[in-house]
């Protein structure tokens, strides 16, 4: 989940709006309707949620910590924000600084000289979340985080095709076709007429070598969209080897 994109609250279909009462900051906090949450900051809060379009909170919310290391996640404490820009002595190191973090725990305020320091308390504190969240701050492991998750958003809901699809086009990537082809497959259970996934399951068919099931995928994703380009495409490549 790398920073920065588009996939934030402000941009999730989770999201509601806030009526003027309910507003705690400003005009452009939202509501998130998972979590039953305020968002403070939509532009720069994330959750594995915007991906996998599960109705179940899955990982903690965290936000984009700019700071002196560089560009660093930081995950919310229960229901508090972490806000960056603060000035104080660090809980951690006792080091002085100017800017740094703070994070309201049991109603007092703590403060941190780094978003490294404040992640060292949180994890202290939230021992069950330290394994999912070193894999979301790790952006080499992104692909296999998002994969965790797809695979959770599909056993709480074997219909959700969105988790399904990407999950699918993420082993693609990893070059496991096998499991790319039962992603696509489970689609068409369900959506017989998907043009888009018989494409997919005709190109994971190729890439394991099942010529002539790939160009029969190719066909039915044709048959149900005449105008699906990357499926007449790899049916041309194919034809002509
Ligand atoms: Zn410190």
């Amino acid at each position: 989940m790398p920073n920065g994109g588009s996939d934030c609250c402000a941009t999730c279909i989770f999201k509601r709006k806030l009526d003027k009462e309910e507003r705690i900051e400003n005009w452009i906090d939202t509501y998130c309707t998972i979590r039953n949450e305020h968002i403070i900051n939509p532009g720069y809060t994330y959750c594995a949620n915007w991906h996998t379009r599960c109705r179940v909170a899955q990982g903690p919310i965290f936000i984009y910590g700019i700071y002196s290391e560089g560009d660093y996640r930081l995950p919310w404490h229960n229901k508090n924000m972490p806000v960056v820009g603060a000035d104080g002595k660090c809980f951690i190191c006792n080091v002085k600084f100017e800017e740094g973090i703070e994070i309201k725990d049991k109603e007092k305020i703590k403060l941190f000289c780094s978003c490294k320091h404040y992640v060292e308390w949180w994890k202290d504190i939230h021992p069950d979340e330290v394994l999912i969240w070193d894999c979301i701050n790790d952006d080499s492991a992104w692909q296999e985080t998002m994969i965790f998750f797809y695979n959770e958003a599909i056993k709480i809901n074997p219909k959700n095709l969105h988790a399904l699809f990407e999950k699918g086009l993420l082993h693609a990537d990893l070059g496991q076709f096998e499991i790319t082809l039962k992603c696509f497959e489970k689609i068409i259970t369900l959506e017989p007429e998907n043009s888009i996934a018989w494409n997919n399951k005709g190109y994971a068919l190729e890439k394991l070598n099942f010529l002539e099931e790939a160009i029969n995928c190719y066909k039915k994703a044709l048959k149900s969209n005449p105008n699906n380009s990357n499926a007449r495409k790899n049916l041309n490549k194919l034809r002509f080897k």
